[in-house]
Formats: structure tokens, sequence, C-alpha cells
């Protein structure tokens, strides 16, 4: 790393010898679990390149938007609109939340059983490794389940910046109403922070871009239904996981490159698994950067991931926000409507979410289902069980994971799916 990022990092106040450890592991993993894997799309080296630079470039260019007049918002939740952030002169940022990182610290504000999302996102911020966290004028934490609700508190006593978005739990018309009112509190919010009030022009010309990222990962997601798998899921995991970081427009045009030569190969039938392998639908709890173990686990076990039902994944890009609309609040309206689709298991009920494993299943021609439920998520892991049941009725094998960020189980987790992709074998 060059020296002009050192002093960026110690100017973001980054603790530098506890970042050094951070991405010497996160590079180690990455090279073991990403840069080993056979016949990858030439497009990948764009998101390797993203990778190296996740800490460096991206940063450096999150620092010249600031210095050139534009503010970063962090978020740690889909249902955070980066329409609104764009159309007011934005930049919206992912924040990390998939490894563990000063445990200690951690476990002296949360509970131990706390999931490792939160426990992460805490971490990050306490162990001060997070130059997006660091960068960020402001931070948006939302009311979704009980266990980030109740860590926002405790988060504002770290950060002097965090807003906090109430959410529906219900999807009824007041459920709606809310979400309207949310999202009208925080195009206020966003308005003051950079001083740049939304117009229809503004919004319009956001929900293109956001849409176009989107669509760009729906082409991505129909080319996975080719057989043989033309891309692996751990690649396609990073490409959904670059989305949350990334200019959206460089990201666009680097998904739209690797499509073209995803149909090119499978012009040629030519993929990165042989035909006729096992194909499996990962459901559950979001996995976040660097969260790759069940996907290593799953694609190393001989079978291969051909969609996430995930926040990143498949539920957090599905669904287009309308573009046609003659003012902000028609505008905003459509984007209400594209969110509250969303179908996260804070809410109650949420058949929705079955609906749409089943509809993946049938589109990517799955032969079993693992669903991925991280420790204490009660959400998540409550509706694990009746998804079990049903598919079990359809005769869709299902093999339900509980687990967290360390890498202890990883030899108990290995064996369990081994033997489940035997079973679909
Ligand atoms: S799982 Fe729910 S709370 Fe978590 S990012 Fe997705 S929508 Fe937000
Ligand atoms: S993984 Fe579950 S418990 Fe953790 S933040 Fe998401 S919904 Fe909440």
């Amino acid at each position: 790393m060059s020296d002009d990022y050192r002093s960026m990092w110690a100017d973001l106040g980054l603790d530098l010898a506890a970042h050094d450890m951070l991405l010497g592991v996160l590079g180690e993993a990455y090279g073991k679990m990403y840069l080993t894997q056979a016949n990858r799309p030439a497009g990948m080296s764009y998101f390797d390149f993203v990778m190296s630079e996740v800490h460096g470039l991206r940063i450096k260019e999150l620092i010249d938007e600031k210095k050139a007049g534009r503010k970063i918002i962090g978020s740690y939740c889909v249902f955070v609109p980066e329409e609104i952030v764009l159309a007011a002169n934005a930049t919206l940022v992912g924040l990390c939340s998939g490894a563990d990182f000063a445990m200690e610290e951690v476990e002296r504000l949360l509970p131990r059983n706390t999931c490792a999302l939160i426990k992460s996102a805490f971490g990050f911020k306490l162990g001060k490794v997070c130059p997006y966290l660091e960068s960020a004028d402001m931070i948006v934490g939302e009311n979704t389940c009980d266990g980030k609700k109740k860590a926002y508190e405790s988060l504002a006593q770290l950060v002097d910046n965090l807003y906090v978005m109430d959410l529906p739990q219900v999807k009824s018309d007041k459920g709606r109403d809310l979400l309207k009112a949310e999202y009208q509190r925080f195009q206020k919010a966003v308005e003051e922070l950079t001083g740049s009030p939304i117009t229809v022009a503004s919004l319009q010309q956001a929900i293109r871009t956001v849409n176009a990222k989107r669509a760009a990962i729906h082409r991505l997601s129909t080319l996975r239904k080719a057989d043989p798998a033309p891309i692996s899921g751990m690649d396609a995991l990073l490409v959904n996981q670059v989305f949350f970081y990334d200019n959206p427009a460089r990201f666009t045009d680097a998904v739209n490159k690797i499509c073209d030569e995803l149909e090119q190969r499978m012009k040629a039938k030519s993929g990165v698994f042989p035909t006729k392998n096992p194909r499996v639908i990962v459901a559950g709890c979001p996995q976040a950067v660097p969260n790759w173990k069940l996907p290593m686990l799953v694609e190393t076990a001989g079978a291969v991931i051909v969609g996430e039902e995930s926040c990143v994944g498949e539920r957090g890009t599905r669904n287009l926000t309308d573009e046609a609309g003659n003012s902000v609040d028609e505008l905003l309206d459509n984007i209400v409507d594209r969110y509250f689709q969303i179908d996260c298991a804070i809410f109650t009920p949420n058949r929705d979410r079955l609906h749409h494993i089943l509809e993946m299943i049938e589109k990517y021609q799955a032969d079993g289902v693992i669903h991925y439920g991280l420790q204490f998520c009660q959400p998540y892991l409550m509706e694990a069980l009746p998804i079990e049941k049903v598919l079990a009725e359809k005769g869709v094998p299902c093999l339900r994971i509980e687990t967290d960020y360390s890498m202890e189980d990883i030899g108990q987790l290995k064996t369990r799916i081994e033997a489940f992709v035997e079973q679909l074998s």
C-alpha cells in the first residue's frame, strides 16, 4: 500500500496496526478462496481489482468526492433508498459487517448472544478499521430486527452522526404509510446534510442510475440459469457484495461486460462446473464482505450456487423503481412501492419470501436449498423451520445451517455440506 493511503487512513482516524492486520487477513482469505477458482471469467479481474483497492482507491475517490462538496452516507440495510441519496448529491455505501473484529470490546457493549452481523458492525467501529464508516457524513441505522434496533441505541454513543430510520413490520396500508413518511423524513435529512434539494429531474436521474445497476444484476442472474453454470456462486456473490461499494455507473458497466462474456461462454457450452452438477440456492441472512465461508464450502464440495435469496442477492436487488412521475411526491411513491416489496424476515407475516424461494428454485433449476441463518438471528432462524417444512412437502432437499463468522465450525459444516451435496448428486 502506498504512503498516500497510509496518511489517508491516519487522517480518517484508523488504527493503522489493526487495519494492517485486517487487510492482511482479508488479502490472504481472498487469495485462497477466490484466486484459486478454476476457469473464472476474465471480467472478474475488475472485481479482483476492486477488492484489492477496497480500502484504497475507492476510499480516495470518496474523499475526493467530499472535497468537491458531495456527502457520503453509510447504510446497514437495503431499505435505505439509494435513489434519495443520489438525488440529493450524496453517495451511498454499504458498511462492512462480514467479519469478527475487536470481539472482546464488542462484548462489553453487546450481549454475547447477539448475531455476528451486528457484532461485526460494532467491531469495525471499536477497532477503528473501517474507512467507509469513518468517511461517512451520515450513518443510517434502521429499526428492523430487535437486535439492530437496540444496538443502534448503543452505536449512537460511539458515533455522532447516526440517523435512525423507522420501518414498518407489517405489509398493511398503515405500514406503507409509515414507510412513505419515513422516506419523506429521510429526504429532508439528506437535503439538509447536502444543501441540495431533490428535484423531479435529479430524482428521475437517480432512479435511472440505480435501476441500471439492478438491471445489470438481473441480467447476470438470468445467465446463471444456464447449465453448465457460466460463473461460480462465489464470484456472483462477490459481484453482489461490490454492488454496495462501487461507483454505480462503473459497476453497471463492469457487470454488463461480464454478462457479454458469459453469453459467449454459454454459446460455447462452457462453464465453471460440469453439466448436470448439483445446483443450490442459498437462502437467508445477508452475507456481507468478507463472509465467504458458506459459498466456499458449498462449491469446494462440488455443488454450484445458482442464486442467493438474500439482501446481498435477489432480496436486495429484485424489482426496479418505476421512473414515470411528474412530481417528487409521485416518484417517492414509486420508490416506496419498490422497497415495500422487500421480504425481510422482520415482517410478519412474510409469505412472499417463501414464494420467492419457490420461484427461484424453479427459475434456476435448483436441486436443493441451503438455508443460511446466523446464530441468534431470530427472524431468519424462525422462518427457516416453516420454509424447510414446505420444501420437504415439495420434495426439495433443504439443509438448515446455523453459524457465525468464526472458522470454529468449519469441519462440522464441511461434513454436513458434503453429505448434502452427495444427496443432490
Ligand atoms: S435482512 Fe432485513 S434488516 Fe437485514 S439488510 Fe436485509 S432488509 Fe435490512
Ligand atoms: S442477521 Fe438477523 S439478527 Fe442479525 S441484524 Fe440481520 S435480521 Fe437482525
